[in-house]
């Protein structure tokens, strides 16, 4: 298919990523067509470190030819281009060889990165690829102009080149991958609508509690909390779906859970999110909410983080806190 056909399609269908930020995949594609270079990357990331979202195991399980076909339609699409496929170490053993079959003589290779959930980031892609610490970069320029060894580098989401197969092939449904997990009767994946609210994923696929519970919606750490009576909404982000047992659940535990995982996930490069995190943990394992130290804690780590990890913490921990720990309390000591 011509560049500007697939392009245009990809415009038309309105895609976004599916890695959590949803940037138009056609501006992403364009930017990296447009710009100098001998050499071009295109990366299909399947980091996928956060806890709680399964899309981009299931696709390279179920699908793995699907992806790979929309790894060659941006080689196609992209002149000079190579192909890298990165992965998690846990998907790396398991789905390389097979995935090696499928990419058969096409200038793809499967790429094991070495850090954990931060791996997922665009410029730690760049970083990991290069051999580098596990460490981001400051933007601009962005991978699109400057990626891998300084050459343009695409660097999409599994589940969006499974979307640009579809496109390319005009077989593309508007769908998305749905991961559900927590305290329902069975967790899993789902292929579904793409405008489904949180409320409409759990009642089709069998999931809607009979207990009160409340739910986190995107992803299973930077995820937000909402209520039972707050589900008329899309699902966002990674498009993961914690369901929790509210009398089950002790919230402080859960919190600390996330504290935990953001202190291993987190690079230690700048403050604000580094001795955020760790304020935070110890502030919940002792089961003292100070309001006013955490609205601080909150505004400096969006405010001034280096990446988007610190900027994205304060989320979870705000809704959990302010919905389900001192809805009636705000201001005040717990
Ligand atoms: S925000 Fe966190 S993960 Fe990002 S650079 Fe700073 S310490 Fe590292």
């Amino acid at each position: 298919m011509a560049k500007k056909d697939l392009i245009q399609k990809l415009k038309q269908s309105n895609l976004l990523g599916r890695g959590g930020a949803a940037y138009p995949t056609h501006l992403k594609w364009q930017v990296v067509l447009d710009a100098r270079g001998s050499k071009k990357y295109i990366v299909a990331n399947g980091s996928e470190g956060e806890p709680n979202v399964h899309k981009d195991f299931f696709i390279l399980q179920h699908h793995a030819n699907v992806l790979v076909d929309g790894v060659k339609q941006a080689l196609a699409c992209i002149p000079g281009s190579v192909g890298i496929i990165y992965l998690n170490k846990k998907y790396y053993r398991r789905f390389k060889k097979p995935l090696e079959k499928i990419i058969a003589k096409a200038p793809i290779t499967v790429f094991e990165e070495k850090g954990g959930y931060l791996s997922g980031e665009e410029t730690v892609v760049c970083e990991e690829i290069e051999g580098k610490l596990a460490r981001p970069r400051i933007r601009p320029p962005f991978p699109g102009q400057k990626g891998i060894h300084g050459y343009p580098t695409l660097i999409n989401n599994i589940e969006t080149f499974y979307c640009v197969s579809k496109i390319a092939h005009d077989d593309y449904q508007q769908t998305r991958f749905y991961t559900i997990s927590g305290d329902v009767k069975k967790s899993g994946v789902h292929e579904m609508a793409l405008d489904l609210t949180i409320k409409e994923v759990l009642e089709k696929t069998g999931s809607w509690p009979k207990k009160d519970f409340f739910v986190q919606a995107g992803g299973g750490a930077s995820g937000e909390i909402f209520l039972s009576d707050e589900l008329d909404r899309p699902v966002g982000g990674s498009g993961a779906i914690v369901v929790y047992d509210q009398k089950k659940t002790d919230p402080y535990l859960l919190l600390y859970r996330w504290a935990k995982f953001f202190m291993e996930a987190n690079c230690d490069k700048c403050t604000p999110c580094r001795e955020g995190v760790y304020r935070l943990a110890e502030m919940v394992h002792k089961r003292m909410i100070d309001q006013a130290v955490l609205n601080d804690l909150f505004l400096v780590m969006e405010n001034t983080s280096f990446c988007a990890l610190g900027k994205s913490v304060p989320g979870p921990f705000r809704s959990l806190i302010y919905k389900i720990i001192t809805p009636q309390k705000n201001g005040q000591k717990n």
